[in-house]
């Protein structure tokens, strides 16, 4: 495949594309999403992006909001997808506007499918991710060499009747856990790691609406985060971090201590 085209000719059987809009300041757009946006004809948009984003767009370009409220589904799915399907149709180029990433938690593969599936091109225009814009916030890298070589992204609310993810299987030492969409599941997530060995004392990050001007961000333990959280107003958007080191023993000097289950042997 070659590069997406900076500028988008306009196709006469429409185009889609699915733009990541980051994680809510404006210039944290990337500036394929800004082009992708000021030539757009029509947008649907979330929740989550911030409407200054929508200030780029021509005056005559429709914007529809489509966000889907905690607990409500406003707009459902396969709704989205008839109607961003329905406009590229009219020759319209379509934007279909995504908080952070559009690749990430964020049911892109149902709207790629139905394009795909109509035979209209479709395009993902990748954004930052909260998980990034977090730990931006936090002045931090998200991984620390010799500390912790990988990250893990996980979503804390899956389907309904899924259940979490298996978070202990991820919960490697050496790892970066960044935890989407876990503010509600605060008891579920603490069950989980403190039953794969981890100890009160591990290091929890927490920040919300990062990059917005309502960022907060908080420093708590798992052992104390199911207080403190709520406490100090982090709510969704939210995004928190788990911090598991590698085991004292692998890495003298850990700044945390690693599980007990893991010191053994
Ligand atoms: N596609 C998005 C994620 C969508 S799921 C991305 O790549 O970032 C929505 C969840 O993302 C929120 O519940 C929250 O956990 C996280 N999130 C989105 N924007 C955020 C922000 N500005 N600060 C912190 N977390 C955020």
């Amino acid at each position: 495949m070659s590069p997406a085209p900076l500028s988008l000719p306009r196709e006469p059987g429409g185009h889609i594309a699915l733009v990541g809009a980051g994680p809510g300041a404006r210039d944290l757009l990337t500036f394929r999403a800004a082009t992708r946006i000021a030539q757009a004809d029509v947008i649907f948009y979330d929740r989550l992006v911030d409407p200054a984003v929508l200030d780029i767009a021509r005056p005559q370009a429709d914007r529809i909001y489509v966000g889907k409220a905690v607990g409500a589904n406003a707009w459902p799915q396969d709704r989205i997808c008839a109607l961003i399907v329905a406009q590229a149709r009219q020759g319209h180029r379509v934007v279909r506007l995504k908080s952070g990433d559009p690749g990430l938690f964020g049911r892109a593969e149902e709207e790629l499918a139905a394009a795909r599936q109509a035979g209209i091109p479709v395009e993902i225009v990748p954004g930052v991710t909260a998980a990034s814009a977090a730990a931006a916030a936090l002045g931090e890298p998200l991984t620390k060499r010799g500390e912790t070589e990988r990250v893990v992204l996980a979503t804390a609310t899956c389907r309904d009747g899924d259940g979490l993810p298996d978070l202990a299987a991820c919960a490697q030492p050496g790892t970066t856990l960044a935890l989407y969409m876990a503010t509600r599941q605060l008891d579920a997530v603490h069950a989980a790691l403190a039953d794969a060995g981890w100890p009160p004392a591990t290091r929890v990050t927490a920040v919300a609406s990062a990059s917005c001007d309502n960022q907060k961000t908080l420093q708590t333990t798992l052992g104390a985060m199911r207080t403190d959280i709520p406490a100090q107003g982090i709510a969704n958007p939210a995004i928190l971090f788990v911090t598991l080191p590698k085991p004292a023993t692998e890495k003298a000097g850990a700044a945390n201590p690693a599980p007990a289950l893991l010191q053994i042997g």
